[in-house]
C-alpha cells in the first residue's frame, strides 16, 4: 500500500501530539515516577499495569503486552488504520497534509470517514435550526420545553427536529451538492423500493444527535412526541456509528466522570437530559440497547464505578444477567451496581419529585450486581426453609459464572449471611448441582516471551542507553542473540542508529524512530516494553551486562569445543584433536580461568 502522507509530515504530527495527552483523553492516569499509570483499555484489569512514558513518548500495558507510541494508540483505541491515524491527530494538533500522489482509490476511503462526519454535522445544524424555526419547529420545541428542557439543555446537546415530509433533509444535501449515496451511507436517507431517488429516515421526529468522544457526530437518535411506533429510531450501523460502541452524552459526561469518579448509566435520551439538568452531569446513556462490552471499555478510561439506572426490576435483573453475561470472561462485578428507582418513577420523575441528593444517597446505597440478585430472589421467594432453597437454586447460574475464586467465596457468604444457611451447605448444594466449568483464564496477549534475559537487556540497553550502540557493534554482541525476533529487532536498532549519523538530539528518539520503523506487532510490542521498563541502562549496568553477555558466550563456545574434540578423541582424529585443545586453552585463558 503507498500512502502519499510525506514523511516529514508524520514526523511533524509525531512531535507535536502529546502521547499523555492523547491517552488521558481516554484513560485516567495517575504519576508513577517518571511514569504515569492507569487501568488499560484494552484488557480488563483492576490493579493499573498500563503505563505511558511521556519522556519517551510510549505506551506499554504489562498486563496484555499491547504496547507502542501515539499513532499505534490512536489505531487501536479509535480501530483505524494508520494513515487515518495520522489524519486524525494531523487534525487535531493542526497540522495540514496536503494529498500529493495517492491513487484515487486510497484518497476516496481515507477522506470518506472524513465527508461522512461533516455530512453528519450539517444534518446536525439543519436539524438544530429546524427546531429553533418558529415556522416549523413549535411542536417539537413546545414538547421539549414541556419536559422541562430549558434552551441551555438544547443547545449544549444540539437537539433538533426533523420534520414531517419525505424529502426535507435529501433536499437540504442536493441543494449543497452533497453526493446523496454518501449522505445514504451516513444513515441519514434511504433509497426508494422504486430504485430512483432517496427519502429521508427521521421524520417527524425530536433529533438527538450522538456525539463520539472527540465532539464528532457519530449519529442520530429520533423519538416521536405521540405514541406511534417506533418510539425510537437511530442510526443505522454506518462506517461511523455503531450502536454497541456508542453512549449518548459521554463527551458531555466525560469532565463529569473524572471529577467524580463514578459514571450513572440511563436508558433512553431523555432520562440522561433530565440526569444532566438536576445537575448530576456524571451520566450517560445505552441507545436502546443492552450493555456490550465495548460500553464498558468506553467508560473504563473515564471512571472506575459504573451504576446502572433502571426504572423497574424486570429491567434492572435483565441488566444483571446481561453484565455477568458481559463478565464471566472478566473479574469486575463488584464494580458494576444497579440502582432501581422506586416503582412508577423513572429518573425525571423521580429527580423532579425527591430532588438530586436523593438520588444520589440511593445511588450510594445501591447494591452490585451479584448482590442485586440476591435480593431480587428473597423478594420472589422469602425466607421460609423452602424460599431459602429456591434462592440458593436461583443463585447457582450467576455463581458458576463467577471465575474468580475470591468474588465467588465472598458471593457466597454474602447469600449465607442473608438467608440464614451455613456456608458450606450452600456450597456443597452448589457442587452437587451444577457441572463443573472449568476456570476460565483471561486471554490475554503477552510479550512475545523470546529469548533468555540477556538478550531481553541487550535490547533494553540499546533502546535507553543508545551511546553504548558503537561499542555494542564492534563486539558484535547481536549475533549472539539466540531468539530470531529478539535478534532482528536488535539488528532493526542498529539500523536505525546508522541512520541517525549521531546527531545527539536524536539519538535520545532512538526508540520512537525504532518503534515507527518496526514491521510487525511482536516487535513494536518488544520495543514498547523494553523502552518503558522499569531499570535505567547506564554507562556501569551497560558494561557489566555486556561483559557478562561476552563471558557466557565464551562458556557455551568451551562447551562446545570439549564436545567436539570428545568426538575427535573417539575417532582418533589426531590432528583435529591437537588444533581444538590448542583453541580451547587459548579460550579458557581468555575466559578469565572461568
Ligand atoms: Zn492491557
Amino acid at each position: 500500500m503507498s500512502y502519499s502522507i510525506p514523511a516529514e509530515k508524520i514526523s511533524e504530527i509525531k512531535h507535536g501530539a502529546d502521547i499523555l495527552e492523547i491517552i488521558s483523553d481516554v484513560v485516567v492516569l495517575k504519576k508513577a515516577g517518571r511514569n504515569y499509570l492507569g487501568l488499560c483499555p484494552f484488557h480488563s484489569e483492576k490493579t493499573p499495569s498500563f503505563t505511558v512514558s511521556p519522556d519517551k513518548q510510549m505506551f506499554y500495558c504489562f498486563g496484555c503486552g499491547e504496547g507502542g507510541n501515539v499513532f499505534t494508540f490512536v489505531m487501536k483505541q479509535e480501530g483505524i488504520a494508520f494513515p487515518e491515524a495520522v489524519r486524525f491527530l494531523a487534525k487535531r494538533y493542526g497540522v495540514v497534509i496536503i494529498d500529493q500522489t495517492s491513487g484515487p482509490g486510497v484518497k476516496k476511503q481515507m477522506d470518506e470517514r472524513e465527508l461522512l462526519f461533516q455530512i453528519n454535522r450539517q444534518a446536525m445544524e439543519f436539524f438544530h435550526h429546524t427546531l429553533l424555526n418558529p415556522q416549523i419547529g413549535t411542536p417539537a420545541l413546545s414538547y421539549l420545553t414541556g419536559r422541562g428542557l430549558p434552551s441551555s439543555i438544547l443547545t449544549d446537546f444540539k437537539l433538533g427536529y426533523a420534520p414531517p415530509g419525505w424529502n426535507h433533509l435529501t433536499h437540504y444535501f442536493s441543494g449543497k451538492d452533497v453526493a446523496l449515496a454518501l449522505v445514504e451511507k451516513a444513515g441519514l436517507i434511504s433509497r426508494r423500493q422504486s430504485g430512483s431517488g432517496y427519502y429521508d429516515r427521521f421524520r417527524d421526529r425530536v433529533i438527538f444527535p450522538i456525539f463520539n468522544t472527540h465532539h464528532q457526530v457519530a449519529g442520530f437518535g429520533g423519538r416521536v412526541m405521540d405514541d406511534s411506533l417506533p418510539k425510537y429510531l437511530n442510526s443505522p450501523e454506518t462506517p461511523l456509528y455503531s450502536k454497541s460502541r456508542s453512549l449518548y452524552g459521554l463527551f458531555q459526561a466525560k469532565p463529569f466522570c473524572r471529577q467524580t469518579g463514578e459514571v450513572f448509566i440511563a436508558e433512553g435520551y431523555m432520562d440522561l437530559l433530565s440526569l444532566h439538568l438536576h445537575g448530576i452531569q456524571n451520566s450517560v446513556a445505552t441507545l436502546g440497547t443492552a450493555m456490550a462490552e465495548e460500553h464498558i471499555r468506553l467508560l473504563k478510561g473515564v471512571s472506575q464505578k459504573i451504576t446502572l439506572v433502571y426504572d423497574s426490576d424486570q429491567a434492572g435483573i435483565k441488566a444483571a444477567q446481561r453484565c455477568i453475561e458481559l463478565f464471566k470472561a472478566h473479574h469486575q462485578l463488584e464494580d458494576i451496581r444497579i440502582l432501581v428507582l422506586p416503582e412508577g418513577h423513572d429518573p425525571d420523575s423521580y429527580l423532579r419529585q425527591f430532588g438530586p441528593e436523593s438520588f444520589k444517597n440511593a445511588a450510594r446505597d445501591a447494591s452490585g450486581v451479584f448482590s442485586f440478585l440476591i435480593n431480587v430472589a428473597i423478594k420472589k421467594h422469602g425466607l421460609s426453609l423452602e424460599g431459602k432453597l429456591r434462592i440458593i437454586q436461583e443463585m447457582e447460574e450467576p455463581l458458576s459464572t463467577l471465575t474468580d475464586g475470591l468474588t465467588r467465596i465472598s458471593a457466597i457468604k454474602e447469600i449465607a449471611e442473608r438467608t440464614g444457611i451455613d456456608e458450606s451447605a450452600i456450597q456443597e448444594k452448589i457442587r452437587e448441582n451444577s457441572p463443573r466449568r472449568p476456570f476460565r483464564a483471561k486471554p490475554a496477549e503477552k510479550v512475545p516471551d523470546a529469548g533468555n534475559k540477556f538478550d531481553k537487556h541487550l535490547i533494553a540497553m540499546m533502546l535507553q542507553f543508545p551511546e553504548i550502540i558503537p561499542e555494542l557493534i564492534e563486539k558484535n554482541l547481536i549475533e549472539y542473540i539466540s531468539d530470531p525476533l529478539l535478534k532482528s529487532t536488535g539488528n532493526d536498532i542498529l539500523n536505525s542508529y546508522r541512520d541517525l549519523d549521531n546527531i545527539p538530539e536524536q539519538v535520545n528518539d532512538l526508540p520512537s524512530i525504532v518503534l515507527m520503523a518496526a514491521d510487525n506487532d511482536d516487535k513494536k510490542r518488544i520495543i514498547a516494553a523494553c523502552s518503558i521498563q522499569k531499570e535505567e541502562w547506564g554507562l556501569e549496568g551497560c558494561r557489566k551486562l555486556m561483559s557478562q553477555i561476552e563471558r557466557n558466550q565464551k562458556r557455551d563456545n568451551l562447551r562446545l569445543l570439549r564436545q567436539r574434540i570428545k568426538v575427535a578423541e573417539e575417532s582418533g582424529e589426531q590432528e583435529l584433536l591437537r588444533q581444538l585443545t590448542k583453541e580451547c586453552l587459548d579460550g579458557q585463558v581468555s575466559a578469565g580461568g572461568r
